[in-house]
């Protein structure tokens, strides 16, 4: 999956992740949408959520989510986990991966 820009980015050993294992990789959104915004990835190429039929690995994704959402200082305020799925969903980049935004009050629904 060359091609990939988050396969590209989880096999680039120079790659600064704010948090890396076996599993999953996390680091800063380019395109921040919130004070703190950073995505958790699959280190394996699955194109949308549907496809993480692995429990341990779906569960890396949140707990990792919320390991570094407390790193981060936005534990205690609150924050939220998005996972954009297919095109109507929103999703731009086929490989999974949640958002993790905070720092700011948040409003609700989404567009
Ligand atoms: P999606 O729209 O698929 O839910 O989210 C994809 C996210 O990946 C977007 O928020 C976008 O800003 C981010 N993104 C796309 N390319 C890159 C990149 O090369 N580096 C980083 N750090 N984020 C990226
Ligand atoms: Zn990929």
């Amino acid at each position: 999956m060359a091609e990939c820009i988050f396969c590209r980015l989880a096999a680039d050993p120079d790659f600064k992740a704010i948090y890396s294992d076996d599993d999953v990789i996390a680091f800063d959104d380019i395109n921040p949408q919130a004070p703190t915004h950073f995505l958790v990835v699959t280190r394996q190429h699955l194109a949308t959520l549907a496809e993480v039929t692995n429990d341990h690995l779906l569960g890396s994704l949140f707990e990792v989510a919320n390991r570094v959402a407390r790193e981060r200082g936005i534990f205690e305020k609150g924050y939220r986990l998005v996972v954009n799925s297919g095109t109507d969903g929103g999703q731009t980049v086929a490989h999974v991966h949640v958002h993790v935004l905070g720092g700011r009050k948040l409003s609700w629904p989404p567009g």
